[in-house]
């Protein structure tokens, strides 16, 4: 009885033993797959997909002007433009979140020389100014690309720990590698060095433009967002509002006719504004502005913001102002499941290509060419608009 009573406890003890080096060897296992135990969530995307692309550099930079919407590499919606005219380039905008960081740079350092000469900073939402926002300033995007100028909002209500650490950033950038940083007022007003109109080629400028929250309170942040344009050759303009609303717009139309005696002109290439949501892209602007060919950059049919399947980006009101003017509706991202984490490639990096003798725009794009009103995306989830129907 005795020796049977030593063996049960015998096995008792090991019973606990192997389960507590099981539950520590997971542990670590797990420590280990996830990075030392921090909580990535964009590490989740085990599905997604992104389009490599087929794109020949050398033939993109031969080109006059090119302009390059960037896929972020995960789930969210953001906002990466990145413009290129011979040996000058402006990045506007960059990441969603920390996992965009490195798509954004292997693509773009493919086409800088030497320094990136212009950074803008449309507003302060995490889809649109995170990747120059990082904790560590070695780890943004201003001191990755060892930028030279800077050109950033007016105005904000931001208070988040995100915001101070993209003003330190900006202090870093400034006193660490003499970049030069202006609000988008002082460009405007061409005050203190700040440029209104950078050339950015013989024939090419940008310009900044401007509206009323640059110096007022506005309804919301993505209306403090800094606005551009680029003239090639004053026959072909290309426009950028950020994540512009309606008001804004409004304000962005009136105040270009105030100050120039006529109306902004008819635009080949207009970024949706605020990712094609319902609160942007105003029939008041596009009505002036008459675009040719709209990119959006987005995560298209994402619950992200919203379960209403009508009102995820682009939403079917964007879709039904802008397919009065034009079919040509590209889209960077599809989601597959927001919650599993699981997206590809919609028409992948876009790229708008424009030499100054060639008529209107070309048009590549990674994955594939396809135009929104022809995806099985927009048949399964929007309703076809008149113009588009025929
Ligand atoms: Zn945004």
């Amino acid at each position: 009885m005795a020796k049977r009573k030593v063996n049960k406890g015998l096995a008792v003890f090991c019973g606990i033993f192997c389960f507590i080096v099981g539950v520590c060897a997971g542990v670590i296992g797990n420590l280990y797959l996830n990075g030392g135990g921090y909580y990535i969530p964009e590490k989740e995307a085990s599905s997604a997909s992104v389009a490599a692309g087929n794109f020949n550099v050398e033939e993109i930079k031969s080109k006059e002007l090119s302009i390059h919407f960037i896929e972020l590499g995960n789930k969210y919606t953001g906002d990466c433009t990145f413009i290129k005219v011979g040996d000058k380039e402006v990045l506007n905008d960059a990441r969603s979140r920390a996992s965009s960081i490195t798509p954004i740079y292997e693509y773009v350092s493919k086409y800088v020389d030497g320094k990136l000469d212009y950074i803008i900073v449309t507003h302060a939402h995490r889809d649109h100014y995170a990747g120059f926002a990082t904790s560590k300033y070695e780890d943004s995007l201003f001191k990755k690309f060892d930028c030279e100028n800077v050109i950033y909002f007016s105005n904000t209500d931001a208070t988040s720990n995100m915001y101070n650490y993209f003003m330190n950033n900006l202090e870093e950038v400034q006193k660490e590698d003499n970049a030069k940083v202006y609000t988008a007022l002082e460009c405007y007003n061409n005050q203190n060095g700040a440029e209104r109109e950078i050339a950015l080629g013989a024939n090419i400028t940008l310009e900044i433009l401007y509206h009323k929250y640059y110096v007022e309170d506005a309804p919301s942040e993505n209306d403090y967002s800094v606005c551009c344009m680029v003239n090639q050759n004053d026959e072909k303009y290309f426009l950028f509002t950020g994540d512009l609303e309606e008001e804004g717009e409004k304000s962005l139309v009136d105040e270009y006719k105030k100050a120039n005696g006529v109306d902004l002109p008819q635009v080949e290439l207009y970024k949706a504004g605020h990712h094609g949501s319902k609160t942007s892209s105003s029939e008041y602007m596009l009505n002036v502005i008459k675009p040719k060919v709209v990119c959006v950059c987005c995560c298209a049919g994402s619950s992200e913001y919203t379960q209403t399947k009508d009102n995820q980006f682009p939403t079917q009101s964007f879709i039904d102002r802008i397919a009065v003017h034009t079919k040509n509706v590209y889209v960077t991202t599809l989601c597959i499941d927001y919650k599993k984490a699981s997206y590809e490639s919609f028409n992948g990096n876009i790229v708008v290509m424009s030499n100054k003798e060639d008529e209107g725009v070309s048009v590549a794009c990674a994955n594939n060419n396809t135009l929104l009103k022809d995806s099985e995306w927009f048949k399964n989830n929007r309703k076809t608009p008149s113009s588009w129907a025929s």
